[in-house]
């Protein structure tokens, strides 16, 4: 018997189809000169080869969802229009690499995540529980991804000191259709941290 899909799923979704499941999660965009200052970095860093993620596409994961049933993508938008939280600082200070196959990714964080940015991160764990989705244990760590696919051999700038200050306040629910030639993302509902 085929096993049921998790959240973590890779099973093609395909938006155009009414009824096809969508590969969703909830990130923090940055505005146009963080997403300038990070574009810089992913320059910065070029000698580590890989695939920088297009500038476009920079965000913070706050939550990942994975294939949400069309049958509740609605309930998810309601739950991203209901945030009232706000607007809060973070200083993304740290670089730092995880391995994925032979190569690794490349992301810049926080050394210090503000508490506004753990409590959003349970806030929306919370609720999609409470709407049936299953969602990782797994502990969060906030960053934005800048390369993927970067050489092993080849090391990153070490004299890199990243200091960019951040003033989060676009909240995004996001659905990324994996194709071919990568993930292909289009926002469905964006919300303004107050101030
Ligand atoms: P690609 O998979 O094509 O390299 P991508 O990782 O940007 O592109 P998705 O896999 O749809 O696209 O992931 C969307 C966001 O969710 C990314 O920030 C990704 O790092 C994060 N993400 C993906 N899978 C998980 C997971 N299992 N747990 C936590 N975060 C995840
Ligand atoms: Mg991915």
């Amino acid at each position: 018997m085929p096993k049921p899909p998790t959240e973590n799923s890779t099973k093609r979704t395909d938006p155009s189809l009414p009824d096809s499941p969508q590969r969703l999660f909830f990130a923090l965009l940055p505005d146009g000169a963080v997403r300038k200052r990070l574009h810089q970095l992913q320059k910065d860093l070029e000698k580590a080869g890989g695939r920088p993620v297009p500038e476009e596409n920079l965000h913070l994961t706050l939550l990942f969802l994975g294939n949400v049933e069309a049958d509740k993508v609605d309930a998810v938008r309601d739950i991203a229009a209901g945030i009232e939280g706000k607007r809060f600082d973070l200083v993304l200070d740290t670089l730092g690499g995880f391995r994925q196959n032979n190569a690794r990714i490349l992301w810049v964080g926080p050394s210090e995540s503000p508490p506004a940015l753990g409590a959003l991160h349970q806030s929306l764990r919370r609720q999609v529980r409470k709407i049936g989705l299953r969602v990782g244990k797994g502990v969060y760590r906030p960053h934005v991804t800048l390369v993927r696919k970067a050489d092993l051999r080849k090391k990153s700038p070490e004299d890199l000191e990243p200091d960019i200050q951040w003033t989060a306040h676009r909240l995004a629910l996001i659905a990324s259709e994996l194709l071919p030639s990568g993930s292909c993302y289009k926002t469905l509902l964006e919300k303004k941290l107050s101030e």
